[in-house]
């Protein structure tokens, strides 16, 4: 476990952020941003968070399922290749209006 795991928060005293974050996504489906501000962490940590928690899942035999961005406009689903980024723009109609990867765990 790395230093951010000693970082606790008055919500959930005693669980480290990684524990709160998982506690989170097993429950409900949140994006990025619902995680940061959930978990009172900032946004641009949770994608790492969401790294390190990975592991750590799979060893307790559950699996961090990201539901892919997709475009609005035309429905293209954004790939695995993008599923930890954010991406701006659909390569396929160019509209900027996307909707946000969202991250849930489920049993693996
Ligand atoms: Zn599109």
């Amino acid at each position: 476990m790395g230093s951010a795991d000693r970082l606790v928060s008055a919500a959930s005293p005693g669980l480290t952020v990684r524990q709160r974050i998982a506690e989170l996504l097993r429950s409900t489906e949140l994006t990025a941003h619902e995680i940061s501000k959930q978990a009172s962490v900032a946004e641009r940590e949770v994608a790492e968070h969401l790294r390190h928690l990975e592991h750590t899942l799979l060893q307790a035999g559950e699996r961090l399922r990201v539901l892919a961005p997709h475009c609005v406009k035309c429905g293209f689903v954004f790939g695995d290749r993008e599923k930890h980024g954010r991406p701006s723009r659909c390569p396929k109609c160019k509209s900027e209006r996307l909707s946000k990867a969202r991250f849930t765990i489920v049993p693996a």
